[in-house]
């Protein structure tokens, strides 16, 4: 079958290799095995890459600390994966390779970020010095978030795996991206669900006063320290592009318009105007500072307001505002598959007002980065918002993150961020 080794039936039980090729000195010979539950192997042979606690028969071995590597058999004692342990978490191991023969070790754990990267490197030029170079599970880097804004790199480690490598992990991004400062923003909620308490600081060099990043060769200030996950939201980068394109001569809305991002774009690509609404103050005091960094922009045309959304939508209605553009990018309404429901509610609740907002021709370009709703539930969602709102409308386009946020074909979770561009008849 394979030239590079011997025939499956003859293949040394898989300690065995494993231990030539890492040099005899990781994982220890004595490595702890998971052993998966009779018929609940099925996911790892799909190479899915995780295991939940109520897939595990039991631990063979000493008890594995966190974020060590540990092996995968299944109930016929046979190989399935090497991964990471998280004894407190539901998920309670990560894969880090579906091979026997690999070492996981720092050079295996350097390689991985070095080959994220090196898949990144087409996306940057000197108009585009915002990236994600890693991309957790679906960059082979389960629980490893990290965004390059110019040379500074942030790092978000959300899973005992990750942390456990959390040096090697530091020292090969800063080599990879040239980074000057590695900064991490390992304050993720999730990590409660990991037993691991929130880090956050400078973790290799030094962090420059201000951090900018160019998109679209429109300039961005970062707040890598006190934004909004690691600092700025690069999976729109192409829809951000996309907006731009369609902004000119309209009057656009912003809602959910954190420091400004798909504000710029619409003033870069010729709005007419652009009301940009959101919660949080300091956002909108970047947002602003953004529009003074590109003097190219006219920033008369620009209005911030903080506000609720779920309130102004209804207060520009009843004022009788129109628009020929809105944007609508909320937070995460539904993070899990629990609190869909609610999350339903809130979507529709936003797309109604918006419709009913619209001029006739005008774009709605409405997005939903929860993962707990698909792609075609929010699509039903968008339509019956059309369908309350009176509002004959049609899908024009659909939507996703930039090609820096890869979707491992064996690992759907990853694709959270999906999009409707809609246009009103
Ligand atoms: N579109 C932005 C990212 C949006 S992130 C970009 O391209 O950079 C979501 C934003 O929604 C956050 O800034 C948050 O402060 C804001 N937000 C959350 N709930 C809100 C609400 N009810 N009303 C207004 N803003 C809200």
């Amino acid at each position: 079958m394979s030239a590079a080794g011997p025939p499956q039936g003859a293949r040394p039980p898989w300690g065995e290799r494993r231990e030539a090729t890492s040099g005899g000195n990781h994982p220890a010979p004595a490595a702890p095995v998971l052993v998966v539950k009779p018929g609940r192997e099925k996911s790892l042979l799909q190479r899915h890459p995780w295991l939940f606690s109520g897939a595990i028969a039991r631990v063979d071995g000493a008890p594995p600390e966190p974020g060590a590597t540990v092996l995968v058999a299944g109930a016929d004692g046979k190989f399935l994966a090497q991964a990471a342990y998280s004894p407190q978490s539901q998920i309670r191991a990560r894969v880090w390779t579906f091979e026997s023969g690999d070492a996981v070790d720092a050079a295996f754990i350097t390689r991985r970020v070095e080959r994220a990267a090196a898949a990144r490197a087409a996306m940057l030029d000197a108009n585009h010095t915002g990236v994600r170079l890693i991309h957790g599970e679906s960059d082979g880097l389960p629980g490893v978030i990290a965004d390059r804004y110019g040379n500074v790199v942030v790092m978000q480690l959300a899973a005992a795996g990750a942390e456990h490598w959390r040096k090697v992990l530091a020292q090969a991004l800063a080599d990879a991206a040239g980074a000057r400062c590695v900064y991490e923003r390992s304050d993720a909620e999730v990590r409660q669900l990991e037993g691991l308490p929130p880090r956050t600081g400078v973790a290799f060099g030094v962090l420059p006063r201000v951090v900018t990043i160019f998109e679209g060769g429109l300039c961005y200030s970062v707040d890598v320290v006190g934004g909004q996950k690691t600092g700025f939201y690069l999976d729109q980068r192409d829809n951000r592009a996309l907006v731009r394109r369609l902004a000119k001569g309209r009057r656009v809305l912003n809602a959910f318009c954190y420091t400004g991002g798909f504000t710029l774009a619409a003033l870069a690509g010729g709005a007419q105007s652009v009301l940009s609404l959101d919660t949080a103050a300091e956002a909108l005091g970047l947002a602003r500072e953004n529009v003074a960094r590109n003097p190219a922009l006219d920033a008369a045309r620009a209005e911030w307001r903080e506000a609720n959304v779920f309130a102004e939508l209804r207060a520009l209605r009843d004022a009788g505002a129109q628009f020929d553009l809105i944007v609508l990018d909320p937070p995460k309404f539904a993070p899990t598959a629990a609190h869909t429901e609610r999350a339903a509610r809130a979507y529709k609740d936003i797309n109604l007002w918006a419709l009913k907002l619209l001029a006739p021709g005008g774009l709605l370009v409405t997005f939903s980065c929860s993962g707990g709703v698909t792609a075609d539930l929010f699509q039903k969602i968008v339509a019956g918002a059309a369908v309350d709102a009176k509002a004959d409308a049609a899908i024009v386009g659909r939507l996703t993150a930039s090609a820096d946020h890869p979707v491992a074909l064996n690992f759907p979770e990853g694709d959270y961020l999906k999009g409707l561009l809609i246009r009103k008849a």
